[in-house]
């Protein structure tokens, strides 16, 4: 029979595709992000409409406490903090799905007289659930450098401890199936599950955090889509199936921008976080003022600018854009040149340049602007230094070979603005700063554009 709750459902699955189809694009990322939003109220309200809930007060308590802790934490996060941000939201959507699990297995004591999918799937949803909570907390703890970025490891025995601790949950979940109906077996499936999550996280590197928080967001979607079987739910199912799907897709894009595998990633190992790794270049390294770089600019006939992560810790995009026009204004052809992994997450210049009502036809994909460089009389790069580091294409010994990178050395001349000769995210040395082409700017991002700008407009 067809009833109020499963046509709210059909229209909550519509918004969500709806929704998602519009984040394939700057210009309809916003709108589909709230009619995926709406959606997913309307996919809470046929929940509530489920015959036979309970304890109203409980139900109220939660979404008020999620309000309360969820809008201000979300409507507070700086950019810069996205990453974490959105690790420990994924983090608690696992964490809601293993108790959700528990839960049901005391509801029907131990799944006696369940169909075999039930147990099958709620225990696959318990573990990945408790996997992907723990182990997004650790990202959290990394990104936000409560935990060191650095690998934390115990060695050789670090694999069989991982495996052990999986066989373990998996072996408590076997004896459930079987059987057993002590509260303790699904206890043990749930801290065993998370012991794994904690310890497959720690011993990968900070630089690789965000991929992972990617893939523990696959994980929380499959479990969630797991638990929906077991509970007859299909908005958990339909919700999960896209999560799970659209989270693949995002991790693989990410580590293939990377040049990084998912299992090289998940085995850990590489990059420490750039707090902690200092780059010592040798060459020369040329130091210029403002005025210089917009004499340099002004007779420039082709400027393709680089934006990268300093330019979002440094919140230098209106400044920027103020910079474009008036060089547009005096004749300068620019573009910007947007790299894959520019910054700490997906389409993170993308969101900076678009609030900076940046026109998108002067964004221009990796693969688009390439060839380009070649031809540019300057590019200035804002920011930007592991998505520039011709070490990338060059020296095989370097941690960041393979990496697609943007092909800033071969333009006519290069502007780097940042603030030290610090390494990036992955911790390595740019050659592209002792490149005799190359000047540097140094200072904050913002600073730096708007001294360019004032002397940009008194030439
Ligand atoms: P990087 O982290 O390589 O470099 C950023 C540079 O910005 C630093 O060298 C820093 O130098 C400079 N900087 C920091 N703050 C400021 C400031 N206030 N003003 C001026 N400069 C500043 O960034 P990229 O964008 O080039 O590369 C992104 C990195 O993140 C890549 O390694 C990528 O693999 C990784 N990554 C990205 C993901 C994504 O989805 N975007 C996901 C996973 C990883 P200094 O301290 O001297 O100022």
């Amino acid at each position: 029979m067809i009833t109020l709750r499963s046509v709210l459902y059909i229209l909550a699955f519509a918004l969500f595709i709806y929704g998602l189809m519009g984040l394939t694009g700057p210009r309809t990322a916003v709108r589909g992000n709230a009619i995926a939003a709406a959606g997913m109220a309307v996919a809470v309200v046929a929940t509530l409409l489920t015959p036979g809930l309970g304890n109203w007060g409980l139900i109220v308590l939660g979404l008020v406490l999620g309000t309360v802790i969820g809008v201000p934490a979300a409507r507070r996060v700086k950019m810069t903090a996205m990453p974490q941000m959105v690790a420990l939201f994924n983090g608690v959507g696992g964490g809601a799905v293993a108790l959700t699990a528990w839960v049901e297995f005391r509801e029907t004591t131990g799944f006696q007289g369940e169909p075999a999918f039930v147990p099958i799937s709620t225990l696959f949803a318990a573990i990945v659930g408790s996997i992907s909570f723990w182990g997004s907390l650790v990202a959290f703890g990394k990104l936000q450098e409560i935990v060191p970025g650095r690998p934390i490891t115990v060695g050789r025995l670090q694999m069989p401890l991982n495996v052990l601790l999986l066989a373990g949950a998996i072996a408590c979940a076997v004896a459930i199936g079987l059987g057993g109906t002590a509260e303790l077996l699904v206890v043990a499936v749930l801290v065993l599950a998370g012991l794994a999550g904690i310890a497959v996280v720690l011993p990968i590197g900070g630089a690789d955090m965000p991929v992972v928080v990617s893939l523990l967001n696959a994980f929380t979607g499959l479990s969630a889509a797991a638990a929906g079987l077991a509970l007859g739910n299909t908005a958990m199912i339909v919700a999960g199936m896209l999560v799970g799907a659209s989270g693949s897709i995002l991790t693989d894009q990410m580590a293939k921008a990377m040049n990084r595998s998912i299992p090289s990633i998940v085995a850990g190992g590489f990059g420490g976080g750039a707090a902690e790794a200092p780059a010592a270049t040798d060459g020369t390294v040329r130091s210029v003022s403002a005025a210089d770089v917009a004499i340099q600019l002004v007779y420039a006939g082709q400027v393709i600018v680089v934006p990268g992560y300093g330019m979002a810790v440094a919140q230098a995009q209106h400044a920027v854009q103020d910079m474009a026009k008036l060089l547009a204004d005096k004749g300068v052809s620019v573009d910007y040149a947007i790299h894959p992994v520019a910054g700490r997450m997906p389409g993170h210049m993308n969101v900076l340049l678009a609030e900076a009502d940046v026109p998108y036809e002067q964004l221009k994909e990796m693969d688009e602007i390439n060839d380009e460089f070649a031809r540019a009389d300057v590019a200035l790069v804002i920011g930007a230094n592991d998505v520039t580091n011709p070490a990338a294409r060059t020296d095989p010994n370097s941690p960041i070979y393979g990496m697609p990178i943007l092909n800033v050395d071969q333009a006519k001349a290069i502007v780097v603005l940042k603030r030290s000769m610090r390494a990036g995210f992955a911790g390595v040395d740019n050659p592209l700063y002792t490149d005799p082409k190359t000047t540097m700017l140094f200072g904050d991002a913002k600073a730096s554009v708007r001294e360019v700008v004032e002397e940009l407009k008194a030439l």
